[in-house]
Order: structure tokens, then C-alpha cells, then sequence
């Protein structure tokens, strides 16, 4: 038995505003007491600023890090990027990505993140054969996460096509499986993972994955009860491909194909038709909109007041690591509503904050998780409050969220125990594993 004593200056325990003096205490990992106490007992660590529960992302595709300051092209769209980001994963091999992983997930950690989605579609050898280790790749996704200590829930993608009866080609052919019975074969093989990390599922999209397959990856899912995400609705483009092939958008072939449910996440979400919005709604499903990637992308702009209006519950994901900052992701995902709409406040800065722990621990199929409660797991990010950028404002959750960022966060626990302190990854030398890793994935 492991047991662990926190003592809070202020903890963020739900709502707008902060308790003060907190005692946390976890036995094996997870929280078994949370109690006022003016007086640290012996033997506990302080933590400093304001504790919250660590950030849930939702939306990652930790290989993309190797890709930030580097995609250059002029009069650039979506799918140009997309030619920048397939020229590295044709570079990448099972060590190259292990060390970009150790790197981002260290990265993501001492930005508060103690969870994270990895949406994983690169597979396959160069020439898009097997490894002698089917899911070498996606081994060395959880060998990196144990190396930093990151909750992982490895979204094992199915992808098959390049579009509606078009075969994958050129890297693609990395990402592919034979069918969806061979995706579906190839996961079972997976063995034994570290401790926190966990197995779920994706289809990367509706142009990736026909609609015969989709039920395929959705039985899988729904047979273990494990998360099953998707691409959905980034790019017009891809809604117009799916109306002219199958005569419905991508969440309605999803759902048709089974995969809507509680368990299902809708990455990105941007151009949804209204009844998409509806089927979401009914089915309990989350939406991860990834509001710093989406920018850089020129996706478009989520419609959040809907979202919001029907009810579904919204994770953020930082996607392709344009920025690592729970902060600026969710001051994106209110501001960028502001100037959509011209009204500000559709989510209060509470919901924000619920949206980056809750919310995405939802996604990610972990119950109870993403509160500071008896029974959660003791995942914890305490956030510094003697910035400059904080000097003067008021000590709630308004001012957290309207002034802090990535730099703030000081200590951060998994399952109670430190891995980032004093803003420092405790085992990784995070900036050197990152120049390293990007060094060798562009050599
Ligand atoms: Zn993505």
C-alpha cells in the first residue's frame, strides 16, 4: 500500500469559486480523503498555487510535435498540411517515434496533462507491410507513456481507404490495415500493456473507413466497453465526399454503422449539420473540439452555443501540438465563440475548467475521474498564481482561466505521485528529448 498526502493553499473542487486549505489523501493512487485543514499534518507535500484535478486530453497525435515551426507552405489549406505531415510519417521508425512520444507526452505533463487520448493510425513498416511486431508502433506509444508517467488510452485507428473506392496509397499504406477484420485481429495481439495505459478504438474517419467496416471497429468497442473516436467533420470537403458517396454526413454514416453511443467521441465536430448535432445529443455522446490546431488549420469554427444548447458533453484535444496549454485551449474555445457569435460567455469559466478535466476523462471512458472526490483517481496539476500575468486579479476560477497559462503549472500528480515539479518533468529532460526526437525524425 502507497499511501500519499497533499495539502492544498486552494483547490478547485467544482464551480466558480476556490476552497482554501485542503487536505488531500490517496492510498494506491487514488483519493480516499479530501478534508479542510488549516494546519498541514507532518509528513504531506505543500503544493503550491491552485490544485485542480490534471487536464484530460482528449485529441492527440503525438508524432505531429515534430511538425511545429516546420510547415512553411504559402498559400497553404488543410490538405497541404496534410502533404507536410505525411512527409514525416514516411520518415518515422518505432524508435524515432518512441523518443518524439517520450518528449510530447514530458511536454504535455508539464502542462498539466495527466491523460491523455493518442489517436494512433501509423501501423505499418515504410513499405506498408507488418512488422514482425504487428503493433511495434503502438508499443512504443505505451513504453513512452510509462517512461513519463502519462495516463494513455491508445486509440488504435482503423483506416483503409484513401476515400470512398480509392485504395491507400503512398504513406497511407502505413496507416492501412487489410480489412477491418485484420485492424480487428491485429489489436487483439496487442498483450500485456504498462500499468495506465489502456486500449481503445478509432476510425479515423468516414473517408478512411467505409461504412461496411465501421461496424466492425464499433463491436470491437462496444465488446470491451472501451472508448471509440473519430474524425468527423473537420473540413467541408469531407462532408460534401460523404453526401455525394453515401448520401449522408460523416456522423450519420457513423451512426448508422453503430458507432454512435456514450462511448463515442466526435473529434473536431466543426461542420455539423443540425441533425448531427441531434444525434450526438441523444446517444450521450462527447464532441472534442481542438480549438489551437483547428486555427492553425483554418477548419473553421465549431458551433459551440448549439453544442452546449443540446447538451453534449466537450472534451479539447491538442491535436497536432500547434501549442501544449490547457489554458490557451480553453480561452480558444470561448474566444473563438465570441467572435463567431459576438456573445461572450457561453461557457463560464467553470464549465471551461470542466470541459479540460471532466469532460475529457469522459472521452476517454473514465468514469468518475476528472474531479477532486473520494474514489478518483489522485491526478493532480497545481497551477502557480504569483505570475506577473495574475498580479492583481482576484483569486477565482474567472482569473485562472483568463490569465494563466502552460508556464504556470508547477507540480503535477498521477496517480499520486510526482512526475513534474517545479515545472520540470522529474525524469525527462523534456526540451533535450524533444530536439533530439525532432532531430532525428527530420535526419
Ligand atoms: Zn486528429
Amino acid at each position: 500500500v502507497t499511501a500519499a498526502a497533499f495539502h492544498c493553499r486552494q483547490a478547485w473542487l467544482g464551480g466558480e469559486t476556490l476552497e482554501r486549505d485542503v487536505l488531500l489523501r490517496a492510498v494506491d493512487g487514488v483519493l480516499t480523503e479530501i478534508s479542510p485543514s488549516t494546519v498541514p499534518p507532518p509528513g504531506c507535500r505543500r503544493l503550491p498555487g491552485v490544485v485542480l484535478p490534471g487536464f484530460a486530453n482528449a485529441h492527440s497525435h503525438a508524432f505531429h510535435r515534430a511538425l511545429r515551426g516546420r510547415d512553411r507552405a504559402g498559400a497553404a489549406t488543410f490538405w497541404s498540411w496534410r502533404t507536410s505531415m505525411y512527409r514525416l510519417a514516411e520518415r518515422l521508425d518505432p524508435d524515432v517515434l518512441h523518443e518524439l512520444a517520450v518528449g510530447t507526452f514530458a511536454e504535455l505533463l508539464e502542462a498539466g496533462f495527466t491523460a491523455v487520448g493518442e489517436f494512433h493510425y501509423l501501423h505499418h513498416d515504410r513499405d506498408g507491410s507488418r512488422y514482425a511486431e504487428p503493433n511495434v508502433l503502438g508499443r512504443a506509444l505505451c513504453e513512452a507513456a510509462a517512461t513519463t508517467g502519462v495516463r494513455l488510452t491508445l486509440l488504435d485507428t482503423c483506416y483503409l481507404a484513401a476515400g470512398p473506392d480509392a485504395p491507400p496509397e503512398g504513406v497511407q499504406r502505413r496507416f492501412a490495415d487489410a480489412s477491418a477484420d485484420a485492424w480487428a485481429e491485429r489489436v487483439e495481439g496487442f498483450g500485456p500493456l504498462p500499468a495506465r495505459c489502456s486500449l481503445g478504438a478509432a476510425v479515423h474517419s468516414v473517408r478512411a473507413v467505409p461504412p461496411a467496416a465501421i461496424p466492425v471497429v464499433a463491436g470491437w468497442a462496444a465488446a470491451r466497453d472501451a472508448p471509440l473516436h473519430a474524425h468527423v467533420s473537420e473540413q467541408p470537403a469531407e462532408n460534401e465526399a460523404s453526401l455525394g458517396a453515401f448520401g449522408a454526413t460523416p456522423t450519420a454514416v457513423l451512426a448508422a454503422g453503430g458507432a454512435v453511443s456514450p462511448r463515442f467521441t466526435a473529434i473536431h465536430a466543426t461542420h455539423l449539420a443540425p441533425p448531427d448535432r441531434e444525434l450526438l445529443a441523444a446517444a450521450g455522446s462527447s464532441v472534442c473540439v481542438c480549438p489551437t490546431t483547428e486555427r492553425d488549420l483554418a477548419d473553421g469554427l465549431v458551433v459551440l452555443d448549439q453544442l452546449v444548447a443540446a447538451g453534449v458533453p466537450l472534451a479539447i484535444g491538442t491535436d497536432a501540438h500547434v501549442s501544449v496549454d490547457a489554458f490557451d485551449e480553453l480561452r480558444c474555445l470561448e474566444g473563438h465563440e465570441r467572435l463567431r457569435t459576438g456573445r461572450r460567455g457561453t461557457l463560464s469559466p467553470a464549465a471551461l475548467l470542466e470541459v479540460a478535466t471532466a469532460g475529457g476523462r469522459r472521452a476517454l471512458a473514465e468514469g468518475a475521474a476528472g474531479w477532486l472526490e473520494v474514489g478518483a483517481p489522485c491526478d493532480l496539476v497545481a497551477v502557480a498564481t504569483d505570475s506577473v500575468a495574475r498580479a492583481g486579479s482576484p483569486d477565482d476560477a474567472a482569473a485562472l482561466v483568463a490569465a494563466s497559462s502552460a508556464r504556470d503549472v508547477r507540480v503535477v500528480v498521477v496517480a499520486g505521485e510526482v512526475v513534474v515539479d517545479d515545472g520540470r518533468h522529474v525524469r525527462v529532460d523534456t526540451r533535450a528529448a524533444l530536439a533530439r526526437a525532432t532531430a532525428a525524425a527530420w535526419s
